[in-house]
């Protein structure tokens, strides 16, 4: 009944799930790990010693309660599953755990599911796997921190340059390339321009790079519908958020969730529909 490409893409999707699971650690203890370095490089620099701290990576320490601090369990980390057993609350303290995790399991689920099932269990399909999941975490770090972390932008970019030369994108490495060259030149010099006429910083460098990758993972030619696309979604997020009155203080949004969401819709949809669906 089932063709392997449909076990293909379950096994893929269930891959999802953890790696989604995963990526919630990422997106919550990155932006302090690389507040942790800063302060260290910061003592450092000034000839303090460095502050004594206890590990904190992606693997040490377990996850816990936000709070009450309760150890959670094996059982009680399984994608979804758990929470929805728990009914999204701590088995210790009762205290609500957010929606947000198993949102983001399960939209990673979604997305390894897709290209999988799109791609095959090919090269191709596990390179916008990964692609899926960089873009997830980028767009929830930013989203929380104002960050888009080098560590992720950096060799998400080169990724998709690789990904290019192996033609596992379909995107020449040329245009390649020169997407990365021009979607970190053009955020650029749109900042240096804005800052000029305003005196204000309207973005940050890690947009420029989280272009630049989107620029190498589908050419030049992209690059603008990407950019229609992500001022589209900033100004109906912006527009509800208003209404909701859910904008944040001085009322400032990061911009790279909505180049993420963008790069969403062009892996799905491709670079060229959006243009056809703004209506040019
Ligand atoms: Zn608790």
């Amino acid at each position: 009944m089932f063709g392997s490409a449909a076990i293909d893409a379950g096994l893929a999707g269930i891959l999802g799930l953890l790696v989604g699971s995963f990526l919630n650690v990422v997106i919550y203890r990155l932006p302090k790990m690389l507040e942790r370095q800063w302060a260290a490089e910061c003592a450092d620099f000034s000839g303090q010693p460095a502050p004594v701290a206890p590990p904190f990576n992606l693997m040490v320490p377990r996850s816990r309660c936000g709070h009450c601090g309760h150890q959670i369990r094996w059982y009680e980390n399984i994608p979804v599953v758990s929470w929805l057993v728990l009914r999204g609350k701590c088995s210790a303290c009762g205290k609500p755990i957010g929606i947000r995790y198993p949102v983001v399991e399960l939209v990673t689920g979604a997305l390894f599911l897709y290209c999988i099932h799109r791609w095959g269990a090919t090269p191709t399909g596990l390179a916008w796997c990964g692609f899926s999941a960089a873009i997830v975490a980028l767009a929830l770090i930013d989203w929380d921190t104002t960050l888009l972390p080098d560590d992720v932008t950096l060799p998400l970019l080169w990724a998709g340059l690789i990904a290019a030369a192996l033609r596992w994108t379909g995107v020449p490495l040329s245009q390649a390339l020169w997407g990365a060259v021009a979607g970190y030149l053009s955020l650029w010099l749109v900042y240096q321009g804005f800052k000029l006429l305003t005196g204000k910083e309207g973005m940050g460098y890690g947009d420029f790079k989280l272009f630049a990758a989107l620029g190498a993972w589908f050419g030049w030619q992209a690059l603008v519908p990407i950019i229609l696309m992500a001022s589209v979604i900033g100004a109906v997020v912006g527009i509800a958020l208003k209404f909701t009155s859910g904008l944040r203080e001085g009322g400032h949004v990061p911009f790279g969730p909505f180049l993420a969401a963008a790069g969403l819709t062009a892996m799905i949809f491709g670079p060229e529909s959006i243009l056809r669906a703004i209506g040019l």
